[in-house]
């Protein structure tokens, strides 16, 4: 058994609360250990620490905070071993996914060490003879996140790293299920010599609770969110009481496209990853397959060889490409949407999912309709369904047929085609003849009910800025 709960993996809960969480590997079923919980009047005391002491983190250089990132990275890096192996004790996807998740959420820190310097304002020639007029830019003030299971690190430095180089102090609530990982970094973060009152973690069973205080509170002036569209809904009503700025990073329902004129290898490779990694629960994974009539059987044919080399099981051990999912409630929406679909008429290629444990190997439906759930839902699952098209103006319909609009992903070699349809897709990312787009240095989000803001990038730390606008009169 892992015992993972040691004292400083928790230095930076000091104010704890009355009970524990229990965290549990998804793959086994055993307790890893237990983290405290804030209490009402303990994360008010952190919140009023963290404005206290965003004024002095504010004043320091710029240069400064670079070099407190820059530290923090660094240590990431060093830790990456153990970071992957906590992530995947408590997360469940596989080891190697794990290390590429350290180093995806580590570049993120090293990104905005970067972008901290270069937070320039504008002077804009004047409207007047006598006038001169200029912006700057300033940390918003509090900013506080509230962070999911599927990516316990990344999800996190996307958000802290623009927020404290910008000169914001930020506030997290990892997911319940996954807070090790979040309580790893932080402590990593201080010592790296982040100040303890500006970098926080606080964990509770009660995400209402926290949701309600963040939003409700004056001195918060922003709130970032990636999750589940209904909560995002219901934060951003929340935050309207106090005219908070927010940033949402919500459900997706990806297409993955191929023409009939794309690379089928590529296509495949890029269906495998887009679609299995993390075991189907990333939002921007592909949730649904429209293949053209003329290579539709090649295409499947090629994607049933291909998924029974996939090795489901515990994510610790060798070989293993699909963990389990992330609870029985998760498998429970996956089982469901198939013997839904099949109750329709799709077929399932694909191993038995077995009843016990949380595993679903991977699955491909065929014969599948547009109109099922199993394509009108995100399914967060390691399951295909695959649709066939015949004509463009058709695909495009069913494809942006959908509330959300964060990522699509196409194949084609057709010039003409392929700016087309990335121009008439409504997403807010589109990988042509690629199917993992993820980075650090480009704009992440969505369009829709997928989300609001930009994470990463140039862009990601003017979530955390506001615009000054100064005007010198009687020159
Ligand atoms: P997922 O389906 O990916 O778990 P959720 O939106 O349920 O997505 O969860 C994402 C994060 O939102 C988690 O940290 C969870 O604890 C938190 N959360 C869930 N419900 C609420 C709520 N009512 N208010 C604030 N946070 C919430």
């Amino acid at each position: 058994m892992h015992q993972i709960n040691n004292a400083s993996l928790l230095s930076g809960l000091s104010e704890q609360g009355s009970h524990t969480l229990t965290i549990t590997n998804p793959a086994t079923g055993e307790v890893l250990g237990h983290v405290p919980t804030v209490s009402e009047s303990a994360l008010q005391d952190m919140i009023e620490a963290a404005h206290q002491g965003q004024k002095a983190w504010a004043k320091t250089t710029a240069k400064h905070r670079a070099q407190c990132l820059n530290r923090w990275f660094q240590l990431i890096h060093d830790n990456q071993d153990d970071l992957a192996r906590i992530m995947t004790l408590e997360q469940g996807k596989p080891l190697a996914e794990a290390k590429g998740e350290v180093a995806y959420g580590a570049s993120f820190i090293e990104w905005f060490a970067e972008e901290a310097k270069r937070t320039y304002g504008e002077t804009i020639p004047g409207h007047t003879a006598d006038r001169r007029l200029m912006t700057i830019k300033q940390p918003i003030g509090v900013a506080c996140a509230i962070t999911p299971w599927n990516f316990p690190i990344a999800m996190i430095t996307r958000k802290a790293a623009p927020a404290l180089a910008a000169g914001c102090s930020f506030i997290v609530k990892p997911s319940e299920l996954t807070p090790l990982s979040a309580l790893a970094i932080t402590e990593l973060a201080y010592q790296a010599g982040i100040p303890r009152d500006i970098l926080k973690v606080v964990c509770s069973d009660n995400a209402r609770m926290i949701g309600q205080i963040f939003t409700a509170s004056p001195l918060i002036r922003k709130l970032s969110f990636t999750g589940s569209t209904r909560v995002g809904k219901l934060l951003m009503e929340q935050c309207a009481d106090t005219v908070k700025r927010t940033s949402m990073e919500l459900g997706g329902n990806a297409p993955f496209i191929v023409f009939d004129d794309a690379d089928i290898p590529a296509a495949i490779q890029g269906a495998i990853a887009s679609k299995f990694r993390n075991a189907g629960q990333t939002c921007v994974c592909a949730n649904r397959f429209y293949v053209h009539s003329r290579i539709y059987d090649d295409f499947v044919a090629q994607f049933h060889a291909t998924i029974n080399k996939l090795v489901t099981g515990n994510g610790l051990d060798e070989g293993v490409t699909i963990g389990p999912v992330i609870n029985q409630a998760a498998k429970d929406k996956v089982t469901h949407l198939i013997n839904q679909a099949c109750q329709q008429g799709a077929t399932q290629l694909g191993e038995p999912i077995p009843a016990d444990g949380l595993f679903v190997p991977p699955q491909i439906l065929v014969n599948v309709d547009h109109q099922m759930d199993i394509v009108q839902q995100e399914i967060f699952g390691p399951v295909a369904p695959v649709i066939k098209f015949d004509s463009d103006e058709a695909l495009i319909e069913m494809a942006n047929d959908t509330p959300y609009g964060l990522a699509a992903y196409f194949y084609s070699q057709n010039i003409k085609r392929i700016w087309k349809v990335a121009e008439a897709l409504e997403y807010g990312m589109v990988g042509i003849n690629e199917g993992i787009i993820s980075t650090e240095v480009a704009p992440f989000g969505g369009v829709k009910e997928s989300g609001i803001g930009r994470e990463g990038a140039k862009q990601g730390i003017d979530e955390y800025m506001e615009i000054k606008y100064l005007c010198f009169g009687g020159i």
